[in-house]
């Protein structure tokens, strides 16, 4: 009680009393490649606004972070096109040259355009001149489908192109032509299509960031969501799609599974979601062990705070510790991982689906 009355749910904040192992894990216990990474800070002053932050990362102390994380190499998602946000793909790529041994870019693809004509045309220069430009994958941001631009400019949450659009099937297509695999965000966690109310259990997130709430008229449900990611799969077998954030649904372990199964096209990424593996360490450990060949280290990386969060990534991954917070209100359990699996997931499938 604070003043006599209940606390409110902000003010609860318990801390474990468990006395149990606790493992400090610094580095990988394999030189890991972060198939997951946000770097447009370090070139774009808007993108900069978005974080609220002033000053831009500096690109040689970034990359010494990764570093003494024992990252070797990271994928940069925000190669972008031309024109957007003002910015070139030359310049994108001039911005990171001196390091390009170190990031691995992926460019993406305006897809506003597929709702004009000639957009056909477009995908297939823009991609070839790309890809001859150093381009190694592509990127599909969730603004494709779940994404709207509002009125001032700015995407908000709303009902755009689904990602199964035959409109949209000459990006897939190219990118198969040009082995270039396919790094796609469909959907966000299954609680933000959720009512938010006291039953929503990510309904602390959904307060605070109102822009995540997908619970709205008009919008896709998860279901239809995942409806048109099996689609999208099964429709174009020749592309390598990594689905970002554990297959779009680390909830339901099952479901990624019987995907995995049905598509050998498809791999994952875990970025931002060892929350949701952690708090379900058996079925996690099962995956892990059953689909070692499929699963890919990434982690959403910024060029700050990765001092941070590697560890946790670590710990859970390679660890039997138990009960110990991330972020939220979850608390995690490790997996243990053994040194194969390990060194598949750190950087052997990504050496592979990348080839490098
Ligand atoms: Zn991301």
């Amino acid at each position: 009680m604070t003043g006599g009355r209940p606390l409110y749910l902000h003010e609860y904040q318990p801390k474990s009393q468990l006395v149990v192992e606790k493992h400090e894990v610094l580095r990988p216990k394999f030189p890991a490649i972060d198939v997951h990474g946000h770097f447009a800070a370090i070139y774009s002053d808007l993108w900069l606004k978005e974080f609220n932050r002033s000053t831009r990362p500096d690109l040689d102390e970034t990359v010494e972070m990764f570093r003494r994380n024992g990252i070797k190499r990271v994928v940069n998602l925000d190669g972008f096109w031309d024109g957007f946000m003002g910015m070139t793909t030359d310049y994108i790529l001039d911005s990171l040259r001196r390091h390009e041994d170190f990031f691995i870019n992926f460019v993406s693809v305006n897809t506003e355009k597929a709702k004009e004509s000639g957009f056909e045309s477009y995908v297939r220069k823009h991609l070839t001149e790309s890809r001859e430009k150093g381009f190694r994958g592509i990127k599909l941001f969730k603004h494709v489908s779940i994404m709207v631009i509002g009125e001032d400019g700015r995407f908000v949450p709303g009902r755009n192109i689904p990602v199964d659009d035959p409109r949209l099937a000459v990006i897939w297509k190219t990118a198969a032509e040009l082995d270039m695999p396919v790094l796609i965000h469909i959907g966000d966690p299954v609680a933000f299509f959720d009512p938010v109310d006291g039953n929503n259990e990510r309904y602390e997130e959904l307060i605070s960031h109102p822009e995540w709430q997908y619970h709205k008229p008009g919008m896709y449900t998860f279901q239809e969501l995942m409806e048109m990611q099996e689609r999208l799969l099964a429709n174009n077998p020749d592309t390598t799609f990594i689905v970002a954030h554990v297959g779009s649904y680390p909830e339901n372990l099952g479901f990624v599974s019987k995907c995995l199964d049905k598509y050998p096209n498809m791999y994952i990424d875990i970025a931002e979601r060892i929350n949701e593996l952690g708090r379900q360490p058996y079925t996690s450990r099962k995956f892990f062990y059953k689909y070692q060949d499929r699963i890919l280290f990434g982690t959403d990386a910024f060029p700050w705070g990765m001092d941070y969060r590697y560890p946790l990534y670590f710990r859970f991954l390679e660890t039997w510790d138990e009960y110990f917070p991330v972020y939220g209100r979850w608390n995690i359990y490790g997996i243990g991982l053994e040194d194969e699996i390990l060194e598949k997931v750190y950087y052997k499938n990504a050496e592979r689906v990348l080839k490098l």
